[in-house]
């Protein structure tokens, strides 16, 4: 008899934690896996190291390669392989092999979507120019890299000043370039409250970052092919390259294709096992939505963390188990220059569009004991609700130890605890660490006395 066979699309976090885990529980499953690049399984968090020159070589950041899944998995990857099409009625799916354009199908019992986000792009005038980069793929950064480091690049523009986009401003510093980043909003960091984002603009600044807020590019100049400037309303900026780091949207364009339907944002509406709501079609990572755990809204996280949750759910449920993804706060840190950034939960621009009561309590303090070395300034800012005194969201900008902090308030905001029992958690203590009060229970103590 025929083994049952399970079809993946997208090689990366999403679908190969779900092909793994659906491997363990199900040694007899056939798995296929349909990847357009040529890697699988690879960290896309650590380009801006690679680029900057941290991380010798992009080999590095494979996690696992076709092969070893292919020969520790029993996985068949095919790599270069693009799906075009989804038949849910008769089950199977039509790819093309990128190299030899020759056309495919393949049947299917499951079918996972993994299909992962796209980079925001521009259409504006001279978009075509070389030496535009989107920051997205690891075959896109080894173009990046391999650009850099033929010399005669001075000078970069970086648009978009999220995370990825601040990220590489730091790399483009490391390599000793003049940066500047062009953002369409008001602030860095839109998953922050502004007077949390401005102090990590300060530091970028502090170090030659030059920002230019409510200036996209409405257009690129280019000389023999590559792009010399990127106008704004009010400028033009000389460069030699540019990168996008300006956010992404889910690739949910088969799946619509397909009749699936979409949700918040145009991703994959699933519920909590990672269902679609056509038989036996799931869906898992960047290309699906996540409920919030705190408002249960449908809502959106484009994360490594959510994507190899999201695939581990799938992967139980594909090999015939029950697992359910329980939502996400969105909790995530990063890291600019010196400063480190955590968020978590909601923030206070949110909590007022909703209309929920909160207390705000923002606090600054030291990263360690104060005579330790390396002692640095640290702000927390928590957010808690009027009403039943329970830790709705809370931000993070500080030095070196700060960032990863937030993980004691998204395990609180997870708990269901208030401002006052996470000002009476038990945590460590010694020099090199904290304060004898930790920042984060300073923080939650204030905040519990608003509330009363
Ligand atoms: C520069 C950068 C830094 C990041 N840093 C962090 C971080 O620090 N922390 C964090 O939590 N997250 C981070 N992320 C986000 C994280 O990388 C993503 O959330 C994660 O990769 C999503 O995994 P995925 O498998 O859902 O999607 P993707 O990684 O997008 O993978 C989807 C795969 O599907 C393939 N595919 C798409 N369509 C088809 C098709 N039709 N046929 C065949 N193959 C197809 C694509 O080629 C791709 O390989 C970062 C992302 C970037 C770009």
């Amino acid at each position: 008899m025929r083994s049952e066979k399970l079809v993946v699309i997208g090689g990366d976090a999403a679908g190969m934690s779900a092909a793994s885990v659906a491997r363990r529980h199900r040694p007899d499953l056939e798995i296929i896996v349909f990847e357009q690049g040529p890697f699988t399984s690879y960290s896309a968090c650590g380009i801006p190291y690679y680029v900057g020159g941290m991380v010798p070589d992009h080999l590095s950041l494979i996690a696992r390669t076709p092969e070893t899944f292919r020969e520790k998995q029993h996985i068949r990857v095919r790599t270069g392989h693009r799906v075009t099409g989804i038949d849910p009625r008769n089950r199977r799916v039509t790819a093309i092999n990128l190299e030899s354009r020759r056309e495919l199908t393949e049947s299917y019992e499951q079918l996972l979507i993994a299909t992962g986000s796209r980079a925001m792009d521009l259409e504006v005038p001279g978009r075509q120019a070389a030496r535009i980069f989107p920051i997205k793929t690891l075959e896109g950064a080894v173009e990046l890299r391999r650009t850099l480091d033929a010399g005669q690049i001075r000078r970069a523009v970086v648009v978009g000043a999220g995370y990825i986009g601040l990220e590489m401003a730091e790399a483009f510093l490391r390599r000793g370039l003049e940066v500047a980043v062009l953002e369409k909003a008001s602030q860095v960091l839109v998953t922050l409250d502004a007077e949390m984002a401005n102090q990590v603009a300060e530091a970028l600044e502090g170090e030659g970052v030059r920002f230019f807020f409510e200036e996209p590019p409405v257009a690129f100049e280019m000389a023999a092919g590559a792009v010399q400037a990127v106008v704004t309303p009010n400028r033009t900026l000389p460069t030699d390259l540019v990168v996008f780091g300006m956010g992404v949207r889910p690739a949910s364009e088969l799946a619509a294709a397909a009749g699936i339907e979409l949700g918040v944002q145009g991703a994959i509406r699933t519920d909590r096992r990672m269902t679609t709501g056509i038989a036996g079609i799931w869906a898992a990572g960047d290309c699906a939505e996540s409920p919030h755990l705190l408002t249960g809204q449908p809502s959106y996280f484009p994360l490594g963390t959510v994507a190899n949750r999201h695939g581990r759910v799938a992967g139980v449920n594909i090999a015939g188990g029950h697992a359910e993804f329980p939502g996400s706060l969105g909790t995530s840190v990063t890291k600019a220059c010196g400063m480190e950034v955590g968020q978590t939960g909601l923030l206070e621009s949110e909590l007022q569009k909703m209309a929920i009561p909160y207390a705000s309590e923002k606090i600054s303090s030291h990263t360690r004991s104060g005579y330790y070395p390396g002692s640095d300034p640290i702000t927390i800012k928590l957010l808690a609700s009027l009403e039943n005194g329970r830790l709705l969201g809370g931000q993070i900008v500080g030095g070196r130890g700060a960032g990863k902090r937030i993980d004691v308030i998204a395990t609180a905001l997870q708990a269901g605890l208030t401002a006052e029992q996470v000002s009476e958690l038990d945590l460590s203590y010694a020099p090199p660490f904290s304060p004898v009060w930790d920042p984060v229970l300073i923080a939650a103590r204030q905040l519990a006395r608003l509330i009363g």
